[in-house]
């Protein structure tokens, strides 16, 4: 079109587009779930706009939140259309032009490795998946703030822009328009349509019609007029015609015969009943999973680890979904300090308020996903004024439990970690599914807990017992500190542990000769975290922590060891005048040695070998 304004695609989208388009191998059916999704979206948006002022929806057919779904086969054109918030001339160039989201160049270049689309819709770019199928594609959009518009690229390094006049005005929202390949003639097909939906958008809040053909029965007289009557039938509803037959039927033979026949009309695929207003025993594993998977926009072949369905009654009343992932988004830590963006979606008597609410979770429990559907906070109030409703503080620490309760299952169900020897045959067999599950939780979220560790204080105890790491003994398994305690020696007091930069190099320190000899055991902190860990965590079970290569070993009564230090004090003495006060503190005769003569050993209060390290490595 002559009038069309032309633009450039961001280099990065470029360089995705060219990828979709030649991916030849990828699952092509991922398309239509980013487009319902993003339907569903655009739903969200107007739905919530509309809690504090109604006139945003509009009058009739406009103001119906649903999503329709069109195939023109003639023209191999499929649509999808929903009356979500929809864009402007602006949206459409920024949304549908550039790539906001940070991270993306690392899909890209994943992308181009692996050739696995399935994680597009976690990248914010699920949109470009339409050249999956199609060479050409519209995006008709009109919202409430602008003239409709009409998007289009043959995904050639540019799109053009241009004001809609000529086709239908859509009231308000969005129309996609995809102009399949040839390869891609099965989206033409209405059962293919209806299987992806049942797959993929099952759990989509918004009704899902399908302009669909369909057989159906009609009665029509046997004799020669058919024609007129006939017309006349289709009309009037299916029930009305049974009843005056039956009744006809009474006083004449009945002449009529049946024949088949196609209409089309719009077709519900979906069953809009959110699951988790569903009671938690009706709802099954498969269900859960499936939810999880559209929740999270995360399409791998992965079961969640864990969830946890509840429902609070009380004051503040709310359900709540908790999903623990399979694994670890890959941005997990890197944005951990300087992002607080917590993974819950919240709602508000199933109206979806935000997805970007930090006050629900603490950060350090921010790798859990799943929704809060609250019934006390109210819904005709701004974001800003939800923020600081006062029901919010006890939804957090009800969530904070429920989350420390499921991640304390995933423990007690892991024959790896508990004994089951009291067990039945039946039990036993359940729990072998579940074996390592928590090495593998605590493999991918274990930084979390101790993040949790050092900045929840109330919740210390309950997430030290969480804590996992490898000790002299664990024999490359991990440990708990209730194992570790369980298997203290009698008059041990203190619960021994050193810090360092990996395991092979602690076992060499000489720090644990000693202590290794006479059969106590040593907890390795080999992460860099441990060190910050280890200055929140002082104590568990009334036992102290102490870090062996600190001042402050006690290792039971020794007699020799006040004899020692009077004939070796001359010695002492010299040498702690040969290292000058400024390099060491004092020099001791200690009991902590075996092979080894001496050692350089930290005090009390002051920072390790190996946090001196750490702090040099960060400031470098
Ligand atoms: P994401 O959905 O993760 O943001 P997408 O690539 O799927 O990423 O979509 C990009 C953006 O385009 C969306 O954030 C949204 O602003 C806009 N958009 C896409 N589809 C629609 C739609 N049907 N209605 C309104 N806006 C849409
Ligand atoms: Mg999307």
């Amino acid at each position: 079109r002559s009038s069309a304004e032309k633009f450039e695609f961001q280099a990065e989208v470029s360089r995705l587009m060219d990828i979709i388009i030649n991916s030849l191998y990828s699952n092509k059916d991922i398309f239509l779930r980013e487009l319902i999704s993003n339907a569903s979206d655009a739903l969200d948006k107007i739905r919530f706009l509309a809690l504090t002022d109604k006139e945003v929806l509009g009058e009739g057919d406009t103001a119906k939140l649903e999503i329709q779904i069109k195939l023109d086969k003639e023209k191999k054109i499929l649509s999808i259309r929903d009356r979500g918030i929809g864009m402007t001339k602006e949206d459409l160039i920024k949304n549908l032009g550039t790539i906001a989201k940070s991270g993306t160049s690392a899909f890209v270049e994943k992308m181009q490795t692996s050739g696995d689309l399935n994680l597009i819709g976690q990248f914010g770019v699920g949109f470009y998946s339409v050249y999956l199928v199609a060479d050409y594609v519209e995006v008709i959009s009109k919202h409430n703030d602008d003239k409709q518009h009409v998007w289009e690229s043959k995904a050639d390094g540019s799109f053009a822009i241009s004001e809609d006049t000529w086709n239908e005005p859509l009231g308000r929202g969005t129309e996609i328009r995809l102009h399949l390949r040839d390869e891609a003639k099965e989206y033409l097909e209405e059962d293919k349509l209806k299987d992806l939906v049942k797959k993929y958008s099952e759990f989509i809040n918004f009704p899902i019609y399908l302009w669909a053909t369909k057989e159906i029965d009609v009665e029509v007289p046997a004799d020669e007029d058919e024609s007129s009557e006939s017309s006349e039938e289709e009309e009037s509803s299916p029930e009305s015609t049974e009843e005056e037959e039956t009744e006809e039927s009474e006083e004449k033979k009945p002449k009529t015969k049946t024949v088949k026949e196609t209409t089309t009309e719009w077709e519900l695929l979906n069953d809009v009943k959110a699951i988790w207003l569903r009671s938690p025993k009706e709802v099954t594993e498969e269900e859960y999973s499936k939810f999880y998977h559209s929740l999270a926009k995360d399409f791998g072949d992965d079961k969640p680890m864990s969830w946890s369905h509840f429902i609070a009654e009380g004051d503040v009343e709310f359900k709540a979904l908790l999903f623990v992932p399979p694994k670890a988004p890959h941005d997990l830590y890197e944005s951990y300090y300087n992002s607080n963006k917590s993974n819950l979606k919240l709602y508000v008597r199933r109206v979806f308020i935000s997805d970007e609410f930090d006050e629900l979770l603490p950060k350090y429990l921010s790798f859990l996903k799943g929704l809060v559907d609250s019934d006390t906070l109210p819904l005709n109030v701004s974001r800003e004024m939800l923020q600081q409703h006062s029901s919010l503080k006890t939804i957090k620490k009800k969530l904070i439990r429920k989350a420390l309760d499921m991640i304390r299952k995933l423990a007690e169900e892991d024959p790896d970690e508990y004994s089951n020897k009291d067990k039945t045959d039946e039990e036993k067999s359940a729990m072998e599914e579940k074996k390592g599950q928590y090495a593998k939780f605590w493999n991918e979220f274990g930084k979390s807990i101790k993040l949790g560790i050092i900045e929840d204080a109330t919740n210390r105890n309950r997430l030290a017992k969480l804590l996992r790491f490898e000790t002299t003994k664990s024999e490359g398994k991990l440990a708990s500190l209730d194992e570790y305690i369980s298997r203290m020696k009698p008059g041990q007091k203190d619960i021994f542990y050193i810090t360092g930069s990996s395991k092979e190099q602690l076992e060499k320190s000489p720090f644990l000769e000693r202590l290794t000899k006479k059969n106590y055991e040593v907890i390795f902190f080999t992460d860099p975290v441990d060190e910050y860990l280890m200055q929140y965590l002082m104590d568990y079970e009334d036992k102290k922590f102490q870090n062996v290569s600190k001042e402050g070993l006690k290792l039971g009564k020794d007699s020799k060891l006040k004899d020692l230090k009077e004939s070796f004090k001359e010695l002492t003495d010299w040498w702690k005048k040969a290292l000058d006060s400024e390099n060491v503190d004092s020099v001791k005769i200690s009991n902590r040695l075996h092979d080894t003569p001496c050692v350089v050993v930290t005090s009390k209060y002051g920072w390790s070998a190996n946090m001196e390290k750490i702090m040099q490595s960060q400031t470098l």
